[in-house]
């Protein structure tokens, strides 16, 4: 059990209140942690100390160069420390060991993305039609909050900090208060690498108080979040006191359509993927399943078939892919939820209750579920559940798929397998989502934008569309002419 404390001005602080908050491995309950329980008083000190690193400290004039090279530094620390990291991640959420594996590895490479990146905000220069020298050029926005959830702690932290410093931005992040450890552990690796005082600081606590301070407070430029379309909302009701700049990474109810023209086997695959990776605690997870009746009952009894492939158990054990839900308050909804399809009529095929056995006792496991029959009234086809819940939908035509694919408030991720590429493109450009694959789902890219379309959000990370979040535009007009206008 490790006493963790927070990060704020370049100190390791506790909260103001003293009180901690127990960290719990979900798989065994075993005491992890304990960190500092934040609330809006704390916060508001990161804030001072975020405000005077930007204000008046020397990040915003530190040379880009020598910006990215501190990020290569956060880098190559993580890299150094993968196993520690990898098993973390593992304790900290409930993740399976390959998936966390895939969350360092991006981790240290969003890093060096961002790092290289840091070095190439370039502006503009334009020539106005009075002869003026016109220069736009980019700059930091400011103080930062940035706010992340529980289904991936290292990567998400990581989205948010290596654009915003890089563009020379000064951070207060919050960690979900379910998962705050890998996050304080990066914060040793900023201290450690150089960044001076206050430039990055990390408050541990939960949303009420500690992160909507950071939406609330006019001293913060910037608030960028990422959690459920319920949160979000708030978040920017309370951004607007002081108009600041949002950016929204929100749920989904991603669907994947699959035409009977799909390679089958690999078409198979992928959606149990889509599904089911990281226990369903994804929000891109393909968890709307909408496939041609032709090959409707061939497919959905393919995936039953599979299903038992999926090892359940501690991430950290030989061969499991399958950890336990974050808490035993999300697995009571997720539950809730599967009660709910069973009482809506829909057919469920396999899972639907806890796995039973004595490694399963002290954690919340729940069995990859799959819904059939499902009609796309039911709560199980627009809800956002987060967890191992697949609801699969049948459908005719190519213009049903896409109206049914559409028919969602949120409009995160798809998915569409067909061996007719011209369909795949086809489809793909008619449906309203950010971020879309064809024959394959959820590879995830650091050079690509990330973010949703509707309810799903506002903004994009990753990429250069991800640095460009964390900019500012100015415009400098220089007058070559010295003699008067004579305006009066
Ligand atoms: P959540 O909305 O409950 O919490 C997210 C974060 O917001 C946490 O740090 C929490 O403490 C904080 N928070 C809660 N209330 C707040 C408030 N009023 N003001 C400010 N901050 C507040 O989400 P969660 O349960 O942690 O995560 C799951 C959700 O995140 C899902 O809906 C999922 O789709 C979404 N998500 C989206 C993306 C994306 O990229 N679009 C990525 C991962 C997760």
């Amino acid at each position: 059990m490790k006493e963790y404390k927070m990060l704020i001005g370049g100190e390791w602080v506790s909260a103001k209140s003293g009180q901690t908050r127990d960290v719990t491995d979900p798989a065994s309950g075993e005491l992890l942690a304990k960190v500092p329980e934040a609330n809006a008083d704390d916060a508001k000190l990161a804030i001072a100390a975020a405000r005077k690193a930007f204000d008046e400290g020397p990040w915003r004039s530190t040379p880009a160069l020598e910006r990215g090279k501190l990020l290569f530094k956060v880098s190559k620390a993580i890299m150094d420390n993968f196993d520690k990291f990898v098993e973390m991640e593992v304790r900290d959420c409930g993740k399976p060991r390959r998936e966390a594996e895939f969350d360092v590895g991006d981790a240290a490479n969003c890093f060096e993305y961002y790092g290289g990146l840091a070095t190439k905000i370039h502006g503009q220069t334009m020539n106005t039609p009075d002869g003026s020298v016109s220069l736009i050029v980019r700059e930091p926005i400011g103080v930062c909050g940035q706010i992340v959830p529980w289904n991936y702690p290292l990567l998400m932290s990581t989205w948010k900090l290596a654009p915003a410093l890089a563009a020379g931005n000064c951070v207060i992040l919050k960690p979900s208060e379910l998962t705050p450890m890998s996050a304080l552990e990066l914060g040793q690796i900023f201290m450690d690498a150089g960044f001076p005082p206050g430039v990055v600081n990390i408050i541990t606590g939960p949303g009420a108080g500690a992160g909507e301070e950071l939406a609330t407070n006019p001293k913060v430029d910037k608030v960028a979040f990422t959690g459920g379309t319920v949160t979000g909302k708030k978040v920017m009701q309370n951004a607007t006191n002081n108009i600041k700049n949002v950016t929204l990474e929100l749920g989904g109810k991603n669907p994947v359509i699959v035409f009977d023209d799909c390679n089958f086997d690999s078409a198979v695959d992928w959606t149990l993927f889509a599904a089911f990776a990281n226990q369903g605690e994804v929000c891109s997870a393909g968890s709307r399943l909408l496939v041609q009746k032709s090959i409707h009952r061939k497919f959905v009894d393919e995936l039953v078939k599979r299903v038992p492939r999926i090892k359940l158990g501690h991430g950290l054990n030989e061969g499991v892919v399958m950890g336990p839900l974050v808490s035993a308050a999300h697995r009571d909804k997720v539950e809730s939820y599967i009660k709910i399809g069973i009482d809506e009529g829909a057919k469920l095929l396999c899972g639907g209750k806890r796995p039973e056995g004595k490694e399963f006792e002290k954690g919340n496991f729940v069995e990859p579920t799959i819904f059939d029959d499902v009609k796309p009234s039911m709560r199980i086809a627009r809800e956002e559940i987060f967890g191992p819940v697949l609801s699969v939908i049948p459908f005719e035509t190519e213009e049903e798929a896409i109206a049914l694919a559409n028919d969602s408030e949120y409009g995160l991720a798809a998915g569409v397998f067909t061996s007719n590429i011209t369909r795949g493109h086809r489809v793909i450009g008619k449906i309203r989502a950010g971020i879309t694959w064809i024959n394959n789902y959820h590879p995830t890219y650091n050079e690509m934008p990330w973010g949703g379309y509707k309810q799903s959000g506002i903004g994009r990370e990753l990429g250069l569309f991800g640095i460009e979040a964390y900019l500012e535009t100015k415009q400098i007009n220089i007058w070559l002419d010295d003699n008067p206008v004579g305006w009066y």
